[in-house]
């Protein structure tokens, strides 16, 4: 077994808060001596956090073995003509960090395998009797994130798990994306952590089907969307809305210019012009792919860019600039709208809805008022373009919906042939003809998942660690290190139960105070205190989940660990 005297082990243990450290996560992290940061972002795995990881890389590697995944090594350093070939040497942006060697040669730190993994299997495999396949890694990536922040949870350097399937056929990725959910499943359910997995949206990586996991926890930066009454659930950014809404109840009434004056918001003007919110249009102007495009939603509501990129079948959205928009409009942003606007304009299911609404008539300090959907916005193309807000119906239709926050700790993708095609990775096929390889790809954040599980697992004294992944099994202390009778019970254990545990022996000539805080913040499932009884053969047994406290006599030490494990997750 893996025992450690921790008069011996780099453990540097601190009872302040690190003034940088928002999450739970990054604190007790740092504090319980795991990890230590060497740049923004940037950290170095103590001998405890290192424990961690290479517990949850086990549970990573088994899974995907059993699987049928094969585990290589790809390296972090690539040549910049790979991602040239798929365009994404200049798509990817800062977050891809660059470098050239002696000869000027270009590289980026891998930030992702796709391109290194395709040009592998582009010379490597060629036919189809070797299809499918599916390799993986687990490996450092880079990424110069805009804010890495929350310790390991968004960093620059990171460990991944990443593995890429290969198929002759979409009915065989479809398979395998089913077997990766499902690995995915049984590996987060071993590490202990409560996660659901989401639909979610494909980004800029390309591809169609996709779900994250998503562990549970309020500083996640994703909001999941869900119910009570079905497994259904959505990234927000993907969460359907139904097309279903009741008819606004007032007049049919002529279109009228009206004088706004200074008021832009949809606050201002509605309670300007003495309206309900729900009854003005909202238009959002957006650059998708290059080209300028105005978005139009029911006031209450918010346009999600996600849905209006898909809806327009885009790669790339961002609000669009405002000098755009003023040589486009002749006008700044808070009187804009739909009508006789001079882009293309795509509205959300609850406009179609609206008789007698206000909305921005391109010109300063003036709106349209009596806005009738059905006579001045005939033209319009009808989409679902809105975030759903909680109690929304599910799509479904199983009942309304919640909102709880989610880190996301693992991905899979179908990806099809964006890679195989741009990079000309093809097979024969069994009439010998070349065909793309259909793509698939999984991927896990093995140090945002040790964070992700410290979010989820620790109390106000520290970690408290699912067995499967704790850096060892049992804690042995001995609480006074200068009584003989309690040092030598203590070692003798320490030869003992390291036979079947990993034992950490805390041995240390510190006050007892001391130690049992470290043990606290540490978090190891199982604590075994030698004391005061030693001398009668009475040892202590905490479990730190539960605080429970057992004396036992040294006879039935094991029995009485043996039962506690059964009981701690
Ligand atoms: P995010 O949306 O959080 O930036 P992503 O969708 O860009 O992540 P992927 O490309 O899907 O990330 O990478 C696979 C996995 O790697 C993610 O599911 C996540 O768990 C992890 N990951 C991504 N970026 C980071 C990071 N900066 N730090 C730690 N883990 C990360
Ligand atoms: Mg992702």
């Amino acid at each position: 077994m893996n025992c450690m005297k921790q008069s011996r082990l780099l453990m540097p243990t601190l009872r302040e808060v690190p003034a940088d450290a928002e999450a739970v996560s990054h604190q007790l992290l740092v504090r319980g001596g795991f990890i230590r940061q060497n740049a923004a972002g940037i950290y170095s795995y103590l001998p405890l956090g290192h424990k961690v990881l290479h517990n949850i890389q086990t549970i990573i590697r088994e899974e995907m073995n059993r699987a049928g995944a094969q585990e290589l090594l790809m390296p972090a350093i690539q040549p910049a003509e790979l991602w040239e070939e798929t365009g994404r040497w200049g798509i990817y942006g800062p977050e891809l960090m660059r470098l050239t060697d002696r000869h000027d040669r270009r590289f980026a730190l891998g930030a992702t395998h796709e391109e290194l993994i395709t040009s592998i299997v582009r010379d490597e495999l060629n036919s189809y009797k070797k299809l499918p396949m599916n390799l993986y890694q687990i490996q450092t990536k880079y990424r110069d994130e805009r804010r890495p922040r929350f310790g390991l949870l968004r960093g620059r350097e990171f460990l991944m798990k990443d593995a890429y399937s290969f198929h002759a056929t979409q009915e065989d990725l479809d398979e395998e994306y089913t077997n990766m959910y499902n690995a995915y499943s049984r590996i987060f359910d071993r590490t202990g952590l409560k996660y659901r997995p989401v639909v979610a949206d494909s980004g800029a990586i390309g591809g169609k089907d996709t779900h994250e996991f998503q562990a549970l926890a309020d500083i996640g930066e994703d909001t999941i969307v869900y119910t009570d009454t079905s497994n259904y659930a959505a990234n927000i950014e993907m969460a359907e809305t139904l097309d279903r809404y009741e008819m606004q109840q007032a007049d049919v009434r002529p279109l009228e210019k009206v004088d706004t004056e200074e008021n832009r918001t949809i606050e201002d003007v509605a309670a300007f012009l003495n309206v309900d919110p729900k009854t003005t249009i909202k238009s959002v102007l957006f650059n998708v792919d290059g080209e300028t495009v105005m978005a139009i939603v029911r006031g209450d509501h918010e346009a999600n860019e996600v849905k209006v990129k898909n809806a327009l079948g885009g790669l790339d959205i961002q609000l669009e600039e405002e000098a755009k928009i003023v040589e486009l409009f002749n006008c700044a942003p808070g009187t804009l709208g739909p009508i006789n606007a001079p882009v293309k304009v795509v509205a959300d299911y609850a406009v179609k809805y609206l008789v007698d609404a206000v909305c921005g008539a391109n010109e300063a300090n003036t709106h349209y008022t009596g806005v009738n959907a059905a006579r001045d916005l005939a033209e319009m193309t009808y989409h679902d373009l809105r975030f759903v807000v909680e109690g929304d119906l599910a799509p479904d239709e199983s009942g309304p919906v919640r909102f709880a926050r989610g880190i996301e700790v693992g991905q899979v993708f179908k990806l099809g042939t964006r890679y195989s095609e741009a990079m000309g990775a093809t097979f024969l096929n069994e009439e010998g003809r070349a065909e793309p390889l259909i793509m698939g790809c999984y991927g896990i954040g093995v140090s945002r998942t040790l964070s992700a599980i410290v979010e989820q697992h620790h109390d106000d004294r520290g970690i408290v660690w699912p067995r499967n992944v704790a850096p060892f099994d049992l804690h042995l202390i001995a609480i006074n290190a200068k009584d003989e009778t309690q040092v030598e019970l203590a070692n003798r254990l320490y030869e003992e139960l390291g036979q079947t545990y990993d034992v950490l022996f805390d041995d240390r000539k510190e006050r007892a105070g001391v130690k049992f805080a470290d043990a606290d913040l540490i978090g190891l499932p199982i604590r075994v205190n030698v004391g005061k009884k030693a001398g009668e053969g009475i040892v202590e047994v905490k479990v730190r989940a539960t605080g429970e406290v057992i004396e036992t006599s040294i006879d039935e030490l094991k029995e009485v660990i043996a039962s506690k494990f059964s009981e701690v997750h």
